[in-house]
């Protein structure tokens, strides 16, 4: 059926229309008593993904109706289900008590929820941010043009604004990593629209309106949220594309109906200068929050690093990962701060568990904002403020100044707490339609309403007793069911002792339910108080919650607060525990580490770990071109390299004996050959993409880590662009990057001796016979071989292959021996050395014969000569 056949449709089913016609985007989720019902196409989907049965009304019409629905007390995680398959979900309620209604009930859509923006429990991450970003594109502009950014929590409130390079739009997502992604309309079907699916294939991205996106729109958007009269005082008047983002961001959260947006009482803005830039690619290849392979998250940075107490300081731990600051006097107040923890361990262990009682004051706050807060919410909300002021105490010693900044921050809410035990009874209900939620004392209205029926209630209490002893049966018993109220329940067989006055109301198996004149009239009052009771404290809870909600701003200060000690705490826990040491942040461009770690390797490790030095800087070393046999640890030194960086910046210390950091803008990492076919690209062409990212994005402040660049395509096309990535990194190009290059082109290393600040490192072994020992140990010099085969046999390949591979490898070499290719430290600066195929040893020979000649200088007896010589090559 269609929305049109409207005419002949029950005043129910054209109700439902209505709704749906205004909500055709999203799974409308229809009250009906204890029920929420989807209809026709919503119902095959909601069945499908909830896995509920799909049904049908009104089998017999014309027009059977599919429907599935769910029960109203746990849609919670059902609605969870369908926002995490990419689903809008509309929720109509019934607006009006159904029994006062006259006829129809009155139904309207009161929350429209989407992937993003939604805070319901079950799809919020505990322990990270679930934003909804926007970015204010057109979608094809040029790479260098700005584009805006906005990013919105809704579960807590935290907002922020910035700008970046259109160039830079996927590391934005990549950085955020939202739950939703909405774009202008504007953005439809263009590059940018085709490249964020293509890279972030299950993100569900959602448009609006491009007026949204207009100055004078977003601006107004802004103001009237802040109460400001202009954007000036918010720090933000230099940033029109973010403005544009940010307002339209604020916008739709308005429209959408999300009363959250009150716990919104800041604006963060992020400016490219003040964060340390890690692109997708390095957040992935760095493994920080994901494994690259596999599920494990235990090979992750995260999963080592985050020993905080609360899940406010684990999601800020997570934003300091994922956006390291950039400026050095940021990253050294923590590093201080964490220095005076670490060196106070008795504070740090009291700190630690007095934060450990604060639950998530945060999202508490979020719900306490949109109405979503229940009795025991208030109550946990109340009981972790009070525990501020031992959190306060454990901070009084301290000195560093970021500490004693945080410990300010900490209001301790003393009020508010007061607020909610002075309303709430000790031990509420779960729900507010339960009763009993408020306290005696707390309204008279509420008090006098209860005095008026007690002796009622007391009356009823007493029944069961009363008629036992009236009657003389012992089994008789009070009831009650939604049907017939009060009951008095007599067992079959005692008949007879059932007083005259006892009116029938039904008859069950075993037993006989009555009722009596007395106890429908008490009755009758008891449940009108009820109700009474439920409607004025609801009043009084809402009530209390404004009130609360009014002080969002000082709560926020305080969870900024906590969350920040939290954070430092852990940090310190992690350095006592691992022997980490403070970084200095020079402002320099040198890059000293000495005996660095890697920070997961060496926990996974049976064996002990070989820390290892690095010294780079963009006037001496500021290329190490580290070579080495396969399985000798340079992955594993390349990454600990970019962590210690992202870490020292991120405010904690690092595994090391000693380590020097100087600027740092950005870390590039293009770390092994990641196959990512689900982006319909080859390995190749994803490797020279990366590549391509960071030869026009470095500056001389990043860190570029290369590891095995150019191995996804033949050895000359690989080890040429290998040697001109070098160059370009070297001097050719704009920037002069401090960069880590890990290959297996040992022939690369010749360019030690033309590119003056390229350094060859290679990785120590032990080799004994045909086995070899891995040492780990990074040292000044070059690999000549690959021990590839010995690596094979370590990994069980049959023994014939490893003898014959030796066989082949020994050919090969004898073959390029006799042509004169095995000395690459000869080799000139300019065309990188050809190698031989090895099954076409000939055709190559005479390939490069060929090479070599310049057709327009040989007279017709050279070429004679020449084409004899070709023949015996072959
Ligand atoms: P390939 O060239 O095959 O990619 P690789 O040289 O990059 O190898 P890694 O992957 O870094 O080698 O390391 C191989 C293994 O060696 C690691 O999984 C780890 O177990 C071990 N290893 C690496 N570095 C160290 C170290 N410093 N101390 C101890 N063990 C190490």
């Amino acid at each position: 059926m269609s929305v049109a056949d409207g005419a002949r449709l029950t005043p129910m089913m054209a109700q439902y229309w209505d709704v749906k016609k205004a909500h055709r985007e999203a799974i409308v989720l229809f009250r009906m008593g204890d029920f929420y019902e989807t209809f026709h196409d919503d119902a095959k989907i909601a069945s499908r993904v909830l896995g509920v049965a799909l049904t049908t009304r009104d089998r017999n019409s014309d027009h059977p109706t599919p429907l599935a629905g769910v029960p109203f007390h746990s849609i919670d995680t059902y609605v969870a289900r369908l926002l995490r398959a990419g689903y809008k979900v509309a929720i109509c309620e019934q607006i009006e008590d159904p029994a006062l209604a006259k006829g129809l009930v009155k139904r309207a859509v009161t929350e429209v929820l989407t992937p993003g923006t939604a805070s319901v429990p079950a799809l919020l991450p505990e322990r990270d941010a679930h934003y909804a970003l926007c970015l204010a594109a057109r979608g094809d502009e040029t790479a260098a043009a700005p584009i805006g950014f906005a990013f919105l929590d809704f579960s807590t409130g935290e907002f922020g604004l910035g700008e970046r390079r259109a160039a830079e739009a996927c590391d934005i997502v990549a950085r955020y990593a939202p739950g939703e992604l909405f774009l202008p309309r504007a953005c439809l079907a263009t590059p940018l629209e085709l490249e964020l699916r293509r890279r972030f294939e299950t993100l569900p991205i959602s448009f609006l309106d491009d007026a949204s996106f207009t100055t004078r729109i977003a601006t107004d958007a802004l103001t009237k949220h802040f109460g400001v009269l202009t954007l000036e005082g918010l720090g933000m008047a230099d940033l029109p594309q973010g403005i544009a983002a940010g307002g339209a961001l604020l916008d739709t959260g308005t429209r959408l109906k999300q009363a959250r947006l009150q716990a919104v009482t800041r604006v963060q803005i992020v400016r490219e200068a003040d964060e340390l830039v890690l692109d997708d690619d390095t957040l992935a290849n760095l493994e920080i929050f994901r494994p690259l392979r596999g599920q494990d998250p235990g090979v992750t940075l995260v999963h080592h690093l985050d020993a905080c107490q609360t899940a406010m300081g684990s999601r800020l731990l997570r934003t300091w990962l994922r956006g390291p600051a950039r400026r050095p006097e940021v990253a050294s107040a923590r590093h201080a701060a964490v220095e005076w923890l670490v060196e106070q361990p008795e504070t740090l262990e009291v700190l630690r568990t007095k934060l450990a009682g604060i639950g998530d004051m945060e999202r508490l706050l979020g719900r306490i904002a949109a109405d979503r807060a229940t009795p025991r919410d208030l109550q946990a909300f109340a009981e972790s403020c009070e525990r501020l002021p031992e959190v306060a105490l454990a901070l009084t010693p301290a000195t560093a100044p970021l500490l004693l900044e945080l410990h300010g921050g900490l209001d301790p809410l003393s009020d508010l707490a007061e607020f909610i035990r002075t309303t709430l009874v000790e031990d509420p209900p779960a729900h507010l339609r339960d009763g009993g939620v408020i306290r005696n004392g707390a309204s008279s209205e509420l008090d006098e309403l209860l005095a008026g029926t007690r002796e009622a209630r007391e009356w009823i209490a007493s029944l069961q007793e009363s008629e036992r002893r009236a009657t003389g049966i012992a089994k008789l018993k009070v009831g009650y069911n939604k049907i017939f109220g009060y009951y008095l329940e007599v067992p079959r067989g005692q008949a007879e002792r059932v007083p005259a006055h006892y009116i029938g109301k039904q008859t069950l198996v075993n037993a006989q339910r009555f009722i009596t004149p007395e106890m429908k009239e008490r009755e009758q009052l008891v449940l009108r108080a009820e109700t009474e009771r439920v409607r004025i404290e609801t009043e009084i809870f809402a009530a209390l919650r404004q009130r609360l909600a009014a002080h969002a701003e000082r709560v926020r200060q305080t969870t900024t607060s906590l969350a920040g000690l939290d954070v430092l705490a852990s940090f310190a826990s992690v350095a006592r525990k691992r022997d980490y040491v403070r970084p200095r942040l020079t402002g320099g461009d040198r890059i000293f580490i000495r005996d660095g770690r890697h920070p997961v390797v060496e926990l996974l490790l049976d064996a002990a770990f070989v820390p290892n030095d690095v010294d780079l800087s963009t006037s001496g070393a500021q290329i190490l071109l580290i070579t080495g046999p396969n399985m000798g640890g340079k992955s594993t030194y390349l990454r600990q390299v970019a962590l210690i960086v992202l870490l020292a910046y991120a405010g904690s210390f690092v595994p090391a004996r000693e380590a020097e950091i100087g600027a740092v803008d950005r870390i590039f990492t293009r770390v092994g050959a990641s196959d990512n076919l689900a982006r319909g690209q080859s390995t190749f062409l994803v490797e020279m993409t990366e590549t391509a990212k960071i030869l026009n994005t470095a500056t001389s402040q990043s860190l570029v880590v290369l590891d095995e660049v150019g191995r996804g395509t033949s050895t000359h096309d690989g080890m040429s662009l290998a040697w001109a990535v070098l160059e370009y990194l070297h001097d050719r190009g704009p920037a002069r990057p401090r960069t880590l290059f890990a290959t297996h082109y040992h022939e690369l290393t010749v360019l030690e001796e033309s590119l003056t600040r390229l350094r060859n490192q290679t990785v120590e072994i032990k080799e004994m016979q045909d086995d070899i020992l891995f040492l780990h140990r990074i040292r000044p010099g070059r690999a000549d071989k690959s021990y590839g085969i010995q690596v094979a046999k370590l990994a069980g390949l049959p023994a014939a292959v490893i003898e014959r591979a030796r066989e082949i490898l020994a050919e090969h070499e004898r073959m390029e021996e006799a042509l004169g290719h095995h000395a690459p430290a000869t080799l000139p600066k300019e065309p990188p050395p050809r190698q031989l195929d090895l099954f076409a040893a000939g055709e190559r020979r005479v390939a490069e014969r060929l090479r070599q000649i310049e057709p327009g200088s040989l007279s017709a007896a050279a070429a004679l000569d020449l084409l004899r010589e070709l023949r015996g090559l072959v």
